[in-house]
């Protein structure tokens, strides 16, 4: 390849995303429509369909894009929406690298380690933790802590993390809102259960090793 020229074209796709509708496959027609609707306050952008339900979403405008990052999470026909920025890396074949921002809670959450450190140093168990919910630290209100974080769509979610605090060893039971596609079976979001890999592949084998064509169909519907 001509590196010169890629590295032109690389520059000029730093400033995009992909995105993927996760759960179901909805037309390149529809999420157009949808995201226009949606993410006019974003100013001038352009939608490129990449094929299998991959679709490149350039800004025009550079400081917009962080802004688009941390809002969210997006939804198109009730299904989340996952997105990373454009690397050269990225392939249309794998979902690494993707993830979705979502809310998440901890109830009961103990007083001592009511603050912004150790409620961002807990959510950083379950992924990147983006900004606090202020209505988390007024005193008025302590029933769950509240926060946003960027989940890998490679990640499990688990339902509570254990941690070491003041008042000893104890488990935080973890509250996630508002999450569409997501498998009881593997506890990741991007599919639901019918379709999880890890269910689909297990059948296989036990069926038949030689037989792919379930496997293939889940992945298909990512
Ligand atoms: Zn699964």
């Amino acid at each position: 390849m001509n590196s010169e020229q890629e590295i032109a074209n690389s520059k000029i796709l730093s400033n995009s995303i992909i995105l993927k509708v996760l759960g179901k496959n909805i037309p390149f027609s529809i999420c157009s429509i949808e995201l226009h609707k949606q993410w006019n306050r974003f100013g001038n952008f352009h939608l490129t369909s990449l094929g299998l339900n991959w679709i490149l979403f350039s800004f025009k405008p550079n400081d917009v894009m962080e802004e688009f990052l941390s809002g969210g999470p997006w939804y198109i026909g009730g299904h989340i929406v996952g997105l990373d920025k454009w690397l050269p890396s990225f392939s249309p074949l794998s979902l690494k690298g993707l993830t979705v921002p979502v809310w998440i809670r901890f109830p009961l959450f103990p007083l001592n380690c009511w603050d912004e450190v150790n409620i961002a140093r807990i959510a950083l168990r379950i992924g990147t933790p983006m900004f606090l919910d202020g209505n988390s630290l007024n005193w008025s209100k302590k029933e769950f802590a509240r926060i946003y974080v960027r989940v890998n769509l490679e990640s499990k979610l688990p339902s509570g993390v254990w941690v070491d605090g003041l008042g000893g060893h104890f488990f935080q039971k973890v509250e996630y809102k508002k999450l569409s596609s997501f498998c009881f079976h593997c506890s990741r979001i991007g599919h639901l259960e019918s379709n999880c890999p890890e269910r689909v592949f297990k059948k296989a084998t036990h069926n038949d090793p030689t037989d792919t064509v379930n496997q293939e169909t889940s992945h298909s519907s990512i």
